[in-house]
């Protein structure tokens, strides 16, 4: 209970301050990128623009372990066959784990589908190798499994976080030195780690923890010392849903042509985010809260070819801005940015039919791409 408490109190901290957090760091992003773009390739100057934007990507990446952990993490969940993401993922495991281990993996052939955000798996089957690998420094076996299994209420009963379904479950185990009692209590608390410094940050098992509630599923950890580790994880099945197109990838940005309706109230976001469109060839009017944007749409609803607004906006929020600009031209194309999830019933509705996310904070390609998405899309075919 305490610990839940705890767990509780940190996700809302992290929660709280990645709203701030991804803005700033998105607008240094934006600054640093227009920088690079601007500087000739192998100066100076364009290699500290190059500097400053790592590093930015480098601390977005920190909120968003933090974010993880606290459930907060913008899901981008679509249609997954867990198998593939282990097939994935051992081409890049092969090369960090290193020969001195035996890998099997016993992937259930007849796996059923699940509804998971594909880098969210990865990523926990990652921290889960990574520590297995810490575990077996003198060699070892780690397996790693999938299985079709139905939870009943007698398994409840001694998992008071499982509930009843069906589950795709996927197991990591290995043959190391295992963890006695107090060890095993503490593994999933954010910054608790028994590595020395440098090596462990105590925050992949957090975040593990985290992706997996977040996924309306669950986790157990099994293990003694000398007699290795299991960790359990399980994933509702599908059973039927929307997969939002949430862009992701990364690519050269392209320009394009025509007005688009910008809503940040964080000034830096709504600059960088006004020149970084600028530079990609559109027109940009930019509102600094909802109201502003409602007004903006009014006086410039027959320009206006996409309104793309911050979820967490003063006065309306991006989803209620949305609505009455649906309300005056229905059909308006949308792109809401976001930094997390954010407890907001319209958002739910627009994700299900389809809405494009670009999540916070993101690079010109990703804008790029996120515009030439919404402009060319179909209409959707349910
Ligand atoms: P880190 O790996 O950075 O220490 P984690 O959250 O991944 O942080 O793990 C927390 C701690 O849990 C580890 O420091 C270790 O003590 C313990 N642990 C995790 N996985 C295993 C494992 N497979 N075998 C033994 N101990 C483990
Ligand atoms: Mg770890």
């Amino acid at each position: 209970m305490q610990q839940l408490q705890k767990f509780e109190a940190i996700g809302r901290l992290a929660g709280g301050i990645a709203h701030d957090f991804n803005n700033s760091i998105g607008a240094v992003m934006g600054w640093a990128e227009m920088g690079c773009d601007e500087t000739k390739p192998g100066t100076r100057l364009h290699e500290r623009f190059e500097r400053i934007r790592d590093q930015a990507v480098w601390a977005g990446k920190l909120t968003s372990q933090l974010l993880t952990f606290a459930r907060r993490q913008m899901l981008q969940p679509r249609e997954v066959n867990l198998n593939t993401l282990i097939e994935e993922g051992m081409k890049l495991l092969h090369r960090i784990i290193g020969a001195h281990l035996d890998v099997v993996v016993h992937a259930d052939p007849q796996l059923a589908m699940t509804l998971a955000d594909p880098t969210q798996v990865e990523q926990a089957l990652m921290n889960l190798c990574l520590n297995a690998r810490d575990a077996m420094p003198e060699g070892g076996t780690l397996t790693i499994e999938t299985q079709n299994v139905v939870i009943g209420e007698e398994y409840c009963r001694h998992h008071p976080s499982g509930k009843p379904g069906k589950y795709v479950m996927l197991s990591v185990s290995d043959t190391g030195v295992g963890m006695d009692k107090a060890t095993l209590d503490r593994v999933f608390e954010p910054f608790f780690t028994t590595k020395e410094m440098g090596r462990g940050t105590g925050l992949g098992l957090a975040t593990v923890y985290g992706a997996v509630k977040q996924h309306e599923g669950f986790i157990y950890a099994y293990s003694e010392p000398g007699s290795g580790t299991v960790f359990r994880l399980y994933f509702p099945v599908l059973v039927g849903a929307a997969a939002p197109r949430v862009i992701q990838v990364e690519e050269p940005p392209q320009k394009g042509t025509g007005t688009i309706l910008l809503a940040d109230d964080y000034e830096g976001i709504r600059e960088s985010t006004r020149e970084m469109l600028l530079a990609l060839g559109y027109e940009v009017i930019a509102a600094k809260d909802g109201a502003e944007a409602i007004q903006l749409f009014k006086l410039n609803a027959d320009q206006i070819d996409i309104v793309l607004l911050d979820v967490v906006l003063p006065s309306h929020s991006g989803p209620e801005v949305y609505s009455q600009i649906s309300a005056i031209r229905p059909g308006t194309k949308v792109i809401f940015a976001s930094g997390y999830t954010a407890e907001n019933a319209v958002l739910k509705s627009a994700i299900q039919k389809g809405t494009t996310i670009l999540q916070k904070p993101f690079s010109m390609s990703r804008l790029s791409r996120a515009i030439r998405d919404v402009l060319v899309e179909k209409l959707p075919n349910n």
